[in-house]
């Protein structure tokens, strides 16, 4: 393997092997490169195909993962083994999606329980950051097939707003496909970095980009001085985009040869027929004045202008969003420089001149609206290569700091490569009923497990007021300030009881060990993330156990005598299940039990024991 050393101070690596860029879209994904030899940013593609490989995961009977343009044949014609946009699931609890849950076509599993979504395939469980590595992986492969050399190093982009959590789950699934994710980075920094916007640190400027894709609309006013880049504000629709261009095709050319929708609503493959034709023209439209195809055996055609008069109302749905974002920066359309154009769905001639007319100036569409953000992503990996010397990176944090939760686990507050100065909190609870003080452990480092990384500091934080188990609100708050220096902070939110530490977290660590750290995080990346879901199968498991014993003792009276056998049993197969090594068999086991039990938890669940289903436990 490839010997890399990072320079702490900037933080950029020095070696040769290229880092790639990478879009990891809700509907299409692609990784790009600044190209060795004309140094011009360079999606990649295997001869005369597409660079776009669509984010779509299909497992077949066997439970073979195949992505891509294969995967998509199978989005109508085997729905529950197909997953699409699994992007919209990262960091999400099925509570979160609760209100969308019809979108899916595939199983997304309700625990009812603010834990984090996984997918069911035949028996087989999938979190998001599994299947998001699917896609990763077939990225990798793809770029090292065509640059003919390996390929482990990447930068990463995410949506603006994505908090926290997501980014951990991209970087997470950035790892398990065998990347180092060097750097997540924000979908419009990325493309503004495409237009060349920000790469002068003396330039001083205020942009929208405004992102039109499959599946989502995104709008982010970005300020830019001194090469930083601020999100002044974003807005947008997760619920709108290309696709609903093309639905709105589909019910004009019903509507045209006269077929009610719900006449064909069961018929899979004349809808996927006609989904197709519909993606066709719309995209035939953006570049001439009238489409007429075939759609069993019937004609169907479309002008330009009647297309524009059936998609202004999801046109206009973008324009509301424009101006509620420019009102939370608090600017006015004169005070933006440049309107960015990203996504597929920009191409369409309407959506270009409503957005130049809002914004009172011509818009920049010159770069690829599908590949701008991977080519974004391939401007900041060669930053970070250390080849663009003239650019002004910040300090930054050489190694991941977090904290030891439950089983063991790193959770990370503040991610490897962050910016110095930098603050992170997140809020843990208790595991037993009355307990008083709760064990901080600081770790730095990138396993999954804190026993292989670097314990920088531990405090005992006492005096939680008595209160049933995972009722307690504790937020651990991280702040590295200029220096480097991170001081811990620990507050009962209910009560206010606070205390803090200080750590300085590079002190003793010399470039070899940080350096040595890292490899070691991507040899053991993949049995790491095993451990980790094993781990965290377990935790739930144990929970349900605990909270279903309780719950039982409580409401003994509420239950039928069948309810009770059939619990129980349950319980046992879960608590064999615990004592083996196998996550799906937990899983299923959960499942099993949560089946049973939802009726009559339903019907008396009581705040104090929904309580204790909430919230990470240290
Ligand atoms: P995402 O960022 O959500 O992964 P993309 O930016 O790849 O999505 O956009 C995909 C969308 O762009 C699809 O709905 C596709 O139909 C649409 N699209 C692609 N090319 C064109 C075109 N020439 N005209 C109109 N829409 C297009
Ligand atoms: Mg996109």
């Amino acid at each position: 393997m490839a010997k890399i050393s990072i320079n702490i101070a900037t933080g950029s690596l020095q070696q040769a092997e290229m880092i790639v860029g990478i879009d990891l879209g809700t509907t299409n994904s692609l990784v790009a490169i600044i190209h060795p030899e004309s140094k011009q940013p360079t999606a990649l593609k295997e001869f005369d195909s597409s660079s776009l490989v669509p984010s779509v995961v299909h497992f077949d009977a066997l439970g073979n993962a195949e992505v891509g343009e294969l995967a998509k044949n199978y989005l109508e014609s085997d729905p529950g083994n197909t997953i699409f946009s699994a992007k919209r699931l990262m960091g999400k609890s099925f509570n979160d999606l609760k209100s969308n849950a019809n979108f899916f076509t595939y199983k997304v599993i309700d625990d009812d329980a603010d834990r984090l979504v996984k997918v069911q395939v035949g028996n087989q469980f999938y979190s998001p950051i599994e299947l998001s590595s699917f896609i990763l992986k077939e990225l990798k492969n793809r770029a090292e097939h065509i640059l003919k050399t390996p390929v482990s190093k990447a930068v990463i982009t995410v949506p603006a707003y994505f908090n926290d959590a997501q980014r951990q789950a991209t970087r997470d699934a950035g790892k398990l496909a065998g990347l180092d994710v060097l750097r997540i980075v924000n979908e419009p920094t990325a493309a503004s970095l495409a237009y060349g916007i920000g790469l002068n640190k003396d330039e001083e400027k205020t942009i929208a980009v405004y992102d039109l894709g499959g599946g989502t609309f995104d709008i982010s006013i970005l300020r830019i001085a001194g090469g930083i880049f601020e999100v002044l504000s974003t807005n947008g629709d997760t619920y709108l985009g290309g696709d609903d261009l093309d639905r709105a095709l589909m019910e004009f050319w019903l509507n045209q040869i006269g077929i009610p929708f719900h006449e064909i609503k069961n018929d899979k493959s004349a809808l996927q027929s006609l989904r197709l034709l519909a993606e066709e023209a719309k995209k035939t439209l953006s570049s001439s004045n009238s489409f007429e195809g075939v759609w069993n055996d019937n004609r169907v055609t479309i002008t330009v202008d009647e297309f524009n008069s059936i998609i202004t109302p999801l046109v206009n749905r973008t324009i509301d969003s424009c101006s509620k974002a420019l009102a939370d920066a608090g600017l006015s359309v004169d005070q933006i420089d440049a309107v960015i154009m990203v996504g597929g769905s920009t191409r369409v001639p309407l959506v270009k001149s409503s957005i130049g007319a809002f914004f009172k100036q011509t818009v920049n569409d010159s770069v690829n609206p599908d590949e701008v953000v991977a080519l974004g992503a391939a401007i900041q990996a060669d930053i970070l290569a250390g080849n663009n010397k003239d650019f002004l990176l910040l300090d930054i944090t050489p190694l991941s700091l977090g904290i030891e939760t439950m089983g063991g686990l790193m959770d990370v507050l503040i991610p490897r490569n962050a910016k110095i100065p930098n603050k992170a909190g997140r809020q843990y609870t208790t595991q037993k009923d009355g307990q008083g003080s709760m064990r901080i452990s600081v770790f730095q480092g990138e396993r999954d497990l804190v026993q292989h990384n670097r314990k920088l500091a531990e405090f005992n934080f006492t005096g939680i007021p008595g209160m049933p188990a995972g009722m307690p609100k504790v937020e651990v708050s991280f702040l590295i300030n200029a220096d480097g220096i991170l001081s811990v902070t620990a507050k009962e939110l209910r009560s206010g009881v606070e205390q803090s530490i200080e750590v300085k977290p590079q002190y003793g660590l010399t470039d070899e060990e940080v350096e040595a750290m890292l490899m070691d995080s991507i040899t053991h990346a993949k049995e790491d993330m095993v451990t980790r879901a094993l781990v965290e199968a377990r935790t739930e498991g144990e929970q349900i156990l605990s909270v279903t014993e309780k719950f039982i003792a409580k409401n003994t009276s509420l239950l039928t005598k069948e309810e009770l056998i059939a619990t129980a049993s349950a319980m046992q197969n879960l608590q064999m299940a615990l004592t083996m090594d196998d996550k799906n068999l937990i899983q299923t086991k959960i499942e099993e039990l949560n089946e049973i039990s939802r009726p009559f938890a339903e019907r008396a669940m009581d705040a104090a024991v929904g309580g204790a289903l909430k919230g990470k436990q240290v």
